[in-house]
């Protein structure tokens, strides 16, 4: 049976449960959209340690965006069960960052999880306007978000909530920086993940376009630096040059140690392949299905493929950034101890 839990919401259902619950949306107004949709950003917690948290710059990978819109809600119909949490963090929390984009993939993601409409119907911007590589300025969601996290002191853990469409596994992005320091973390949550039963989608892409491989199912975060240096060094500044900064880039010029982290779980598991740094099965349907974009009919057998249930896939996500926000703390902590003795 289907529970309410299973449905992707569009942003537009959220600001309606928004607005019942009061105090208006537009209290929580950082900016509008290139078509005027509101983009809302909260603030909740008074602790020491800051946490950004941002969703929907690809606009179709609506998981990232859910997990968000229902933790707000919570927050707000059940604040005792943060109250200790808010002690400790402060919170900066932008749902979606791209609400033109989520209209735009509102004929599947009402109707996920079902593949033939999905497959028809998502749409992905292109580099030049796409959000995540659009800071600070590009386009005017990214200027609202930047205006937002000004307002706040730098962070000291940012996540970009990302998705995939069809992986073996989990991916989760690590910024460089933090390669060594989270070793020992790692494993823990490979362990984590392993128990909700997913395996590591393991690609080992050789360092391609800045994506430093960590070992199966870690890789670093996007860089735009990488990026234009990809393209310029194939002769092509045009494309080059519509590559702007990653929010995470962002974040690290505010605060060089900050911890910044992107998932990418998929909406739908294929089979997974021999771990050994390329997920075969992975890539030979993305192969298929650059011949034939819109071809459903006998992918699912052939690939095993399958979506996670959205209940689940929003626990992983919050779960990410639950022991990720352990991590910063523990390190924010040292850090303090070492200031101490200046
Ligand atoms: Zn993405």
């Amino acid at each position: 049976m289907k529970t309410i839990s299973d449905n992707m919401w569009l942003y537009s259902r959220f600001l309606k449960e928004l607005k019942s619950r009061r105090p208006n949306p537009s209290t929580h107004k950082i900016g509008s959209s290139e078509s005027g949709e509101p983009i809302l950003g909260f603030v909740f917690g008074k602790g020491q340690i800051i946490v950004s948290l941002v969703a929907g710059a690809h606009a179709d990978e609506p998981v990232g965006p859910n997990t968000l819109y229902r933790l707000i809600l919570e927050i707000m119909d059940h604040p005792e069960r943060f109250q200790e949490l808010f002690g400790r963090f402060r919170l900066l929390i932008i749902p979606h960052v791209n609400p033109d984009g989520d209209a735009a993939n509102a004929s599947w993601i009402t109707r996920w999880p079902e593949l033939t409409p999905f497959l028809a119907g998502m749409k992905r911007e292109l580099p030049g306007r796409d959000v995540e590589f659009g800071y600070p300025a590009m386009r005017p969601e990214n200027r609202a978000a930047v205006g937002f996290w000004e307002r706040e002191a730098p962070a000291h853990l940012h996540f970009s909530l990302h998705g995939m469409q069809f992986s073996e596994g989990y991916l989760l992005l690590i910024n460089d920086e933090w390669e060594k320091r989270t070793r020992t973390w790692r494993r823990s949550f490979d362990s984590m993940m392993r128990k909700e039963g997913l395996l590591p989608h393991d690609h080992d892409r050789g360092g391609d376009k800045g994506f430093n491989y960590m070992g199966p199912g870690f890789t670093s975060t996007p860089k735009g630096t990488a990026m234009r240096k990809f393209f310029l060094e194939k002769g092509d500044p045009d494309t080059a040059a519509l590559f702007h900064s990653s929010s995470m880039e962002y974040h690290l010029g505010r605060n060089r140690d900050a911890l910044c982290m992107v998932t990418e779980f998929p909406l739908y598991l294929v089979k997974t392949s021999p771990q050994n740094g390329l997920p075969e099965n992975y890539l030979a349907l993305k192969e298929e299905l650059k011949q034939d974009p819109g071809q459903a009919a006998g992918l699912v057998p052939r690939f095993g493929i399958r979506p996670i249930p959205l209940g689940k896939a929003m626990r992983l996500q919050r779960r990410t950034v639950r022991k990720a926000m352990d991590l910063a703390e523990t390190n924010f902590e040292i850090s303090i101890l070492f200031d101490a003795g200046n």
